[in-house]
């Protein structure tokens, strides 16, 4: 690094930044390809240049408990290395790469807080709030940014009009990152009206809106609530056909009590888990109604 002294960034997004930059310049010289950026590689050779005696020296599969989904941990003996690992039992290339790379969010941002290991679970890399766990929410928004940058990410999906699970496969793949990462960094980005809903053996488990569709008053209520699926939702009918992953165009009174909802279901990523889009009409209905609830809907 020569003895000019380089300044190094301290926010998520700072770092997710400078190291594109690093990756897009190192591609380009050796004319690879930008995506799916490798985290396992990157983890490695910049903490090696950088911070000499404390680098990533080990990057792997461990067999951790299975509510974890990675950890980062100081490597045993006190030699200043560290290690970021997945749970050996995750077989999606996609899961894996965006939790090493939240684990590497981790060591960038968090590893000189206690100097004890991180571990991470599922629920944890779907935290995008901070509201919910401010570490987390930080160490996805490096992965998110690191993985997925915001140019690439809307050349990617600017031409989806009304996107399915379908079509965050493909988004998906480019990346090597979950479907579910893929899906909550275009409602991150997204004007259109839409929410991801994550549920399990027929309840809800959590959702995330954009904010066009928090604004307009559509919200899930609280987390504490055991909120069934609504009754002929395409998650709740465990539709696994094609279509349902390309999406179909159901009635009000089903996901919403006074609007159509386009919905698209998944259920492979995680096993017992089915991820649902719904695409809500880009007009909200002009008049806001009296508080209305609809199998746990607020609308
Ligand atoms: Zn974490």
């Amino acid at each position: 690094m020569g003895q000019k002294e380089i300044r190094l960034p301290t926010t998520a997004k700072g770092w997710a930044v400078r190291l594109s930059q690093i990756i897009k310049i190192a591609n380009d010289i050796h004319g690879l390809a930008r995506f799916p950026v490798k985290v396992s590689e990157i983890a490695r050779d910049f903490t090696a240049n950088v911070y000499p005696g404390a680098a990533i020296t080990a990057v792997d599969g461990r067999p951790l408990s299975k509510n974890f989904e990675g950890a980062l941990m100081p490597k045993p003996g006190g030699s200043g290395e560290w290690g970021i690992f997945y749970n050996s039992a995750i077989s999606s290339p996609g899961r894996i790469n965006f939790t090493l790379a939240h684990e590497l969010g981790h060591y960038l941002l968090h590893r000189q807080l206690s100097g004890d290991p991180i571990y991470c679970a599922r629920r944890d890399l779907w935290t995008w709030d901070s509201a919910y766990g401010r570490m987390e929410a930080e160490a996805n928004e490096f992965a998110s940014f690191l993985l997925m940058p915001l140019d690439d990410f809307r050349q990617q999906t600017d031409g989806l009009r009304r996107p399915s699970v379908a079509d965050f496969e493909r988004v998906k793949d480019h990346y090597a990152v979950s479907l579910t990462a893929a899906i909550l960094k275009w409602l991150d980005t997204t004007s259109k009206r839409a929410m991801i809903v994550i549920s399990r053996y027929g309840f809800i488990d959590w959702s995330r809106s954009s904010e066009p569709l928090l604004k307009s008053g559509v919200y899930f209520r609280a987390k504490q609530e055991t909120t069934p699926l609504p009754d002929a939702s395409l998650a709740a009918l465990q539709d696994t056909s094609a279509e349902a992953a390309t999406g179909k165009m159901l009635h009000e009174g089903i996901w919403s009590v006074q609007e159509p909802v386009f919905e698209s279901v998944l259920f492979s990523e995680y096993h017992d888990m089915a991820i649902s889009l719904l695409i809500y009409p880009d007009d909200a209905p002009r008049r806001p109604w009296a508080v209305e609830v609809s199998q746990g809907f607020v609308d």
